[in-house]
């Protein structure tokens, strides 16, 4: 079988990642496809025409997802900046309608979301109204739950669940599939080592997708094969020290079929009894109860399409699952 590596660009500089992204391109072709299924996933990508050739050619060896984020560090943002985002999402809309097979998924900081009415979307700590969204969005789902936002994404996936808007939320519809078909795509709740790759635009390359400094793998000029970058004795302690910890969740607890240990890099061995995903695990309990609770209201129309497109699939997938066992469920 195929391992699935997931390749994540940065795309600060266009004509940089660019460069990058040919030579990781380079590298793909002369990879042993039955060893490897790989996928490009482009983040925030900007616009220039150089760049969306490159994005068009790449498209045509392996599948791409993009997502782009509509950010703003300041409080008060300047016409010119505003105009800048405005002429950003423009073009990104453009290249979208282009090429219509890529994905997208965007984020939206607050102080910006109130200048785009349109496309309103969660981001620090805010609530994102349902009714009004009108893009598909991601949403990392530990983003600060220690800080109490465990209520909001409750909330919010609550809303979304039965909403009659047809928006997807990336990160749940990836929980929807993973806990009724097992079906592993987020990084949050995935053993991911020796599963990414992410350049940044100086051509770093890192095993983690956020480009931790502690995962550099290599410089990608340095690197002939894909197996390269995973040939460091830093990648093998990690994936060691893992690899004992998945051991140890395994053997004592009922989520690991979820949680699987939960990202490397919150790996403490000496605190292995000690579970380091609680704040996660409280949305994944809240989601598998909500999932739960409305199947077992017996009528799939209540639930928005994207999840009741995915309940369909697990029911033909997995139907004697207990979460179909005593409903008769239809779709009115
Ligand atoms: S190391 Fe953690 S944060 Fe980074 S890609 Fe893996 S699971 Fe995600
Ligand atoms: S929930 Fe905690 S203890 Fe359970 S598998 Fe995940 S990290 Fe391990």
């Amino acid at each position: 079988m195929s391992k699935q590596l997931s390749l994540f660009f940065v795309v600060e500089d266009s004509a940089i990642t660019c460069k990058r992204l040919s030579a990781m391109l380079e590298i793909c072709c002369e990879a042993d496809h039955n060893a490897f299924h790989i996928e490009f996933a482009l983040k925030d990508i900007g616009v220039n025409n150089l760049f969306i050739e490159k994005v068009i050619e790449v498209k045509k060896y392996f599948n791409i997802t993009a997502d782009y984020t509509l950010a703003c560090r300041f409080e008060q943002l300047s016409e010119l900046h505003l105009r800048s985002l405005a002429k950003k999402r423009f073009n990104i809309k453009l290249l979208l309608d282009d090429a219509a097979q890529l994905q997208t998924f965007s984020k939206i900081a607050k102080q910006v979301a109130r200048f785009f009415p349109k496309a309103e979307v969660f981001v620090n700590k805010q609530p994102v109204s349902i009714p009004n969204l009108t893009c598909d969005i991601d949403i990392p789902l530990r983003f600060d739950c220690k800080n109490g936002v465990d209520d909001i994404l409750k909330n919010l996936f609550n809303d979304w669940l039965f909403s009659k808007q047809a928006v997807e939320i990336k990160n749940f519809t990836d929980m929807l599939k993973l806990i009724l078909m097992k079906e592993r795509n987020g990084c949050e709740y995935n053993s991911c080592l020796g599963h990414v790759l992410s350049v940044d635009s100086s051509g770093m390359v890192y095993w983690c997708k956020h480009n931790r400094p502690e995962t550099v793998l290599g410089h990608i000029d340095d690197c002939k094969t894909l197996s390269d970058f995973f040939n460091s004795g830093q990648f093998e302690n990690y994936l060691d020290i893992h690899y004992q910890k998945r051991e140890y969740c395994n053997s004592n607890c009922n989520r690991y079929e979820i949680c699987q240990g939960g990202c490397p890099l919150n790996c403490d061995l000496s605190q292995k009894e000690k579970c380091s995903e609680e704040n996660f695990i409280a949305v994944i309990d809240h989601i598998t109860n909500e999932l739960r609770r409305g199947i077992g209201l017996g009528d799939l129309s209540l639930f928005n399409k994207h999840a009741r497109t995915i309940i369909l699939n697990a029911i033909a997938y997995a139907p004697f699952s207990e979460f179909f066992s005593n409903c008769n469920l239809e779709v009115k």
